[in-house]
């Protein structure tokens, strides 16, 4: 996600270098050595921050200290407006780019410190921001109109792991996922048994699988329905913590959050 953002805002101003692509889970991702090189020779690094890319941290700190430009987007949000979380050891939910008010917030923050480093061509990069910010404004007149078609009651998402939050408190969703806020712990028995009530209570007629997470998990949910004599679909696969292939409109930040939406609401309807 951030990779889009910044190659939105340098335009062919700037060399921009994803190091987490498509189906890619940031929670558990290790920085390879080819990585480590990679930050070394960047004029700034942009990562998200609040302890999403868990098993970076260190990296990054080691790259600050060392005088490098290191940004985490985060840090231009309020944090007293952050949904809190026990699992993160920056006490905060991390999944910060499905609210779209903070991506617009997150989109001036990120052209500021790219126009400080390269201040000649501050107007480009402003006006590629504005253009930017009116694409995530349709977006969000576009998601309304489509979240609309769905009954409040109907507003039940169930999902792999928990990077919904943001999506849910925005439009009225209530969210719950198998793997809670971080894949680094599995979904257990108790986990299963606990939604399968849960999906069968509510009457959910829809699932959702991840890109980034390992689709079992939810397949195990859906066979445990089964074995109570309930019926739950797959609705499809959503992206949550990655974009989807380079090049296809599932590969840019608006168009991972219509297919996520268009995903959701065409399957609980
Ligand atoms: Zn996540």
């Amino acid at each position: 996600m951030i990779t889009d953002m910044v190659e939105n805002i340098g335009g062919d101003k700037v060399q921009v270098e994803g190091l987490m692509g498509s189906g890619v889970d940031p929670h558990l991702y290790k920085a390879s050595e080819g990585d480590v090189s990679k930050l070394y020779n960047a004029d700034i690094i942009f990562y998200s921050g609040l302890h999403l890319e868990g098993k970076l941290v260190e990296v990054f700190e080691k790259m600050s200290a060392q005088g490098k430009n290191t940004i985490a987007i985060s840090d231009a949000l309020d944090k007293k407006t952050l949904i809190g979380s026990e699992y993160f050891a920056s006490n905060y939910d991390p999944h910060i780019w499905f609210d779209v008010d903070y991506w617009a917030t997150m989109t001036h923050y990120v052209t500021e410190k790219i126009t400080e480093a390269d201040p000649e061509n501050a107007a480009y990069y402003v006006s590629n921001r504005d253009a930017y910010l009116e694409k995530i404004k349709v977006l969000k007149d576009d998601l309304t109109a489509k979240i609309d078609e769905l009954p409040q009651e109907k507003r039940i998402l169930v999902t792999a792991h928990d990077a919904f939050n943001y999506f849910g408190r925005r439009f009225g969703f209530e969210v719950v996922g198998l793997q809670g806020i971080s894949t680094a712990t599995e979904a257990g028995v108790q986990d299963v048994q606990r939604i399968t009530q849960f999906i069968i209570d509510n009457k959910v007629k829809a699932v959702f699988i991840e890109s980034s997470v390992p689709r079992r998990t939810v397949e195990a949910l859906q066979a445990a329905v089964r074995d109570q004599n309930h019926e739950v679909s797959i609705g499809g696969e959503l992206y949550s913590d990655a974009l989807g292939s380079a090049g296809t409109a599932e590969g840019t930040y608006v168009g991972m959050y219509k297919h996520n939406v268009e995903t959701i609401v065409n399957a609980l309807k």
